[in-house]
């Protein structure tokens, strides 16, 4: 009985400790900023809607260091016990010898360059794609919508985020100055390119994802499908020839075929169902074939 007070003693203490971190406050308050300030913004009919809920139950799951405590950081620490063991000699620790601030600047473009393929493959790969649909399910996409991932999803780029970890050495990351504005800042910006709004940011929409930028990739229409995966930086997509620089705003939100539940505990279960369910007609139809 004690190990299991004990647990709930660590589960407690350790989400305290991340709700109120001078991070996950900031964070807090910076989305909170966008929400009270977007619907002003747009003034959209049917702002509250059902959807937003589900984006604020993410919100609090991501934010609130739930996913952090359960998963991220069990893995995280794993796969760095696995390349200890395993596999040193990828532990380069490229970075090593620069000022953090540089280090930490280099490590988070290759970090988006990572998330930008890891992304690609989400969309391109069916069974990772069942993940990644959650979060083009937001008809009404607002700044929370940024929260909104399924779990296996946000596992996947984490999984793809390590390599740049691994062989650029992240512990430099951890003497950089002003890394509590550098998290929020990039929570407000990414926050800030779900809100349904014209801004292009000028020529800054070269170098950085504006909410008309990416608003194209949650586009309903097909003439904007497979566009503008940038996370953090939009040149990657002129780069790899992804871009759809558009600042029309879509007919429609969504990601159609796919019947995506609206409820958090829902959506958790769909991409299991699917897969199950596509494992199910994939052996039926072999079945079939050797009968045939
Ligand atoms: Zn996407
Ligand atoms: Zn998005």
């Amino acid at each position: 009985m004690s190990e299991v007070q004990d647990a709930v003693t660590l589960v407690v203490t350790k989400a305290i400790a991340a709700w109120t971190s001078r991070e996950a406050l900031l964070c807090f308050g910076v989305m909170a900023l966008l929400v009270v300030l977007t619907p002003r913004l747009r003034s959209a009919p049917g702002y509250w809607n059902r959807g937003l809920l589900t984006d604020a139950a993410y919100t609090f799951f991501y934010l609130g260091g739930i996913f952090s405590f359960l998963a991220a950081a069990p893995v995280s620490r794993g796969l760095n016990a696995v390349v200890a063991r395993h596999a040193p000699f990828l532990d380069l620790d490229l970075l090593a010898g620069l000022h953090p601030a540089l280090g930490f600047a280099v490590l988070f473009v290759a970090m988006d360059l990572c998330s930008y393929w890891a992304h690609r493959a989400t969309h391109a790969w069916a069974p990772l794609w069942l993940f990644h649909a959650i979060h083009h399910s937001q008809t009404q996409p607002t700044a929370l919508t940024n929260f909104r991932f399924h779990a296996g999803d946000v596992f996947f780029r984490t999984l793809v985020q390590f390599v740049p970890f691994t062989l650029l050495g992240a512990p430099a990351v951890a003497g950089v100055p002003l890394l509590w504005i550098t998290v929020p800042l990039t929570v407000f910006l990414e926050a800030l390119a779900h809100c349904d709004l014209g801004w292009t940011f000028g020529p800054l929409g070269a170098v950085l994802v504006s909410p008309a930028f990416h608003r194209v990739h949650h586009s309903a229409e097909p003439r904007h499908h497979h566009r503008n995966y940038g996370i953090a930086f939009s040149f990657w997509d002129r780069l790899f020839g992804t871009a759809d620089p558009t600042v029309q705003r879509p007919a429609a939100y969504g990601a159609p075929g796919m019947d995506v539940p609206e409820s958090f505990l829902r959506q958790l279960a769909y991409p299991v169902v699917g897969l199950a369910r596509r494992r199910r007609a994939d052996s039926a139809a072999s079945v079939r074939r050797r009968a045939s």
